[in-house]
């Protein structure tokens, strides 16, 4: 399936979860086995240049195309988490959100000194989660190789902010 026909598998939602946001969907896409299977291809497609090692991967719907991608790539995962979900040693990185902050965590020993990583999420708005997923994986001493989503929304200065890493994404409005 061609990109043109998977973006008729992202499902607007206006107002949710508050008003003004237009929610992308994407359980359509995860709902349809051909498209769910290009999207990942895709998706794997334009990491086939890029050096890494781990997928990072973000809570909670890039969990779902990061295990995918892991899977078909045979790397590792690490999971990007939201506050309080982790077991073990964390690193825990505050970031602002238009109101108010939101706090991410990964387990300190998930990555060593060297490692490359991708980031992978449903979707870049801001940029300020995978902003602060980057500024962990530096913490911990590893390389953020590229960035990897489905769907990027353009125009509310992510790419500004996450600065001089490659970018990589699917369906772009
Ligand atoms: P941001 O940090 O602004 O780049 O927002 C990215 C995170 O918020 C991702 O985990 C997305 O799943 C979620 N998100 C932000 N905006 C939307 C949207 N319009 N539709 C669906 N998810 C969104």
């Amino acid at each position: 399936m061609g990109l043109e026909d998977l973006k008729k598998y992202v499902r607007d939602i206006p107002d949710f979860p508050k008003e003004g946001i237009v929610f992308k969907d994407v359980t359509p896409l995860l709902h349809n086995n051909e498209a769910f299977h290009s999207a990942i291809d895709l998706m794997a497609d334009q990491l086939k240049d890029i050096k890494f090692d781990y997928i990072a991967s973000i809570d909670a719907r890039g969990f779902i195309l990061g295990a995918a991608l892991a899977y078909k790539l045979n790397k590792g995962l690490i999971l990007v988490r939201k506050k309080g979900k982790l077991p073990y040693k964390k690193i825990t990185k505050d970031y602002e959100l238009e109101y108010g902050t939101n706090s991410i965590e990964m387990h300190a020993d998930s990555i060593k000194k060297g490692d490359n990583v991708i980031i992978c999420d449903d979707l870049m708005a801001t940029g300020g989660t995978s902003k602060a997923a980057i500024d962990i994986v530096n913490e911990l001493g590893g390389n953020v190789t590229a960035l990897s989503f489905l769907i990027e929304l353009e125009g509310l200065g992510a790419r500004e902010k996450i600065g001089n890493y490659p970018i990589k994404s699917l369906i772009k409005y």
